[in-house]
């Protein structure tokens, strides 16, 4: 339920009172879990970069702390929210325009196939807030009639679609336009690359939300151990003979990889199958099939069978090789929707791995713990 947060009432963010009455009357009672944990970082004016499903009520998340932080007694662009097409800036622009009603915020939306004149007339008015699809707000800056300099939050909305190649270019001349001291928010459903080397280089000690890794590691037990290289098959060996293994996944980096370790655990007397993207498509789906139905208890694979690990019977996922990206990861681990299923995760990590370890963590906001001497059945 979108709406159901159990603590925080909009009353606890400090806001203004018209901007209160704006909620209110937009019918919002309770702030949605983004809400709650993006509103208050936002307010004080944090990076943020915020991963969360559809519907879940993003758009408040940004546009109530950026409506709070406008100051009405100043006649400046204040800020800016971009948005890959002109359906979603005309959206947006309602939202904002319906939460800050009572504000005195005088918001603009302008995107392509519109008159281009008529946008120059409005920005002769007041304007504190810009929606906008990235070309006509680029234009209209360049030109001088849009003035930046003085907009201090930036806004991208569906961010991942906004630094794509089509989009990004654009994004980051507008960024030069901008305040040196400005605020940066992201929110998308998925965190591609790109979106991570923006962050990288525009972004300042970002407050990280993931609240897709909240639903899809939930009921997830994840560890780590610490293992040299050489050890790793050896530690895998521990693990087959100490966990109660209904089925396991077990993840190489590479097809190579796949391939001598599946070799490896066959002799060591465990079942195992293979399964990689260079394998025919026959065989792949045979390997697949069967270790469906039960047939074998141990797949060790690449990443082409990320997201497929739909199925009941595995309880355990081990990284032997530990992925670089935290999609990698949750893929891997996560089995989203899978509500009430409980399962192992166990990660080996050599010494190169572990700065990868820690950002994963950090990006997912999920935790990895050491590897205790005993785990107990009942958590997988
Ligand atoms: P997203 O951008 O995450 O896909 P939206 O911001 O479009 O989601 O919001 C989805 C719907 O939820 C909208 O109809 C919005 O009015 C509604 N909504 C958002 N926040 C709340 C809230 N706190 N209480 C009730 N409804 C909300
Ligand atoms: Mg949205």
């Amino acid at each position: 339920d979108v709406t159901a947060t159990e603590g925080k009432e909009f009353e606890d963010f400090f806001l203004k009172r018209e901007l209160l009455m704006g909620i209110y009357e937009k019918g919002f009672e309770k702030p949605s879990p983004i809400q709650e944990q993006s509103i208050p970082r936002a307010l004080e004016g944090r990076d943020i970069l915020a991963r969360a499903k559809n519907g879940t009520g993003k758009t408040a998340a940004f546009s109530i702390p950026m409506l709070e932080r406008v100051d009405t007694a100043r006649n400046e662009i204040q800020a800016m929210v971009l948005v890959p097409t002109r359906e979603l800036a005309l959206q947006t622009s309602q939202v904002c325009k319906e939460l800050g009603k009572h504000l005195g915020v005088e918001v603009m939306v302008t995107t392509g196939g519109t008159s281009l004149r008529d946008d120059i007339l409005r920005l002769h008015q007041t304007v504190h807030i810009v929606v906008a699809t990235p070309g006509r707000i680029l234009d209209l800056a360049s030109k001088g009639v849009a003035k930046l300099n003085t907009c201090k939050v930036l806004v991208l909305d569906e961010a991942d679609k906004l630094l794509s190649q089509e989009f990004q270019p654009i994004v980051e001349q507008l960024i030069g336009f901008l305040a040196p001291e400005r605020q940066i928010m992201l929110y998308s459903a998925t965190f591609p690359v790109t979106v991570k080397q923006f962050k990288e280089r525009f972004l300042k000690k970002a407050h990280i939300i993931n609240l897709m890794a909240d639903l899809t590691l939930k009921g997830i037990t994840q560890y780590y151990a610490f293992v040299s290289e050489k050890d790793k098959v050896h530690c895998l060996n521990t693990l087959f003979s100490k966990l109660q293994i209904n089925q396991s996944v077990i993840f190489c980096n590479s097809v190579n990889r796949v391939e001598l370790l599946a070799k490896k655990i066959t002799d060591l007397g465990y079942s195992c199958y293979y399964i990689h993207a260079k394998m025919m498509q026959s065989h792949r789906n045979r390997v697949f099939h069967d270790f469906r139905t039960g047939n074998c208890r141990n797949l060790v694979c690449s990443d082409l069978f990320t997201r497929g690990i739909d199925i009941m019977a595995v309880n355990v996922v081990i990284n032997f090789d530990f992925p670089k990206l935290s999609e990698t990861y949750l893929h891997r681990v996560g089995r989203s929707g899978r509500f009430g299923h409980l399962g192992l995760a166990v990660n080996l990590i050599t010494y190169e791995d572990r700065f990868n370890l820690y950002r994963i963590e950090q990006e997912l906001g999920t935790e990895i713990k050491p590897i205790p001497p005993t785990i107990e059945k009942s958590l997988y």
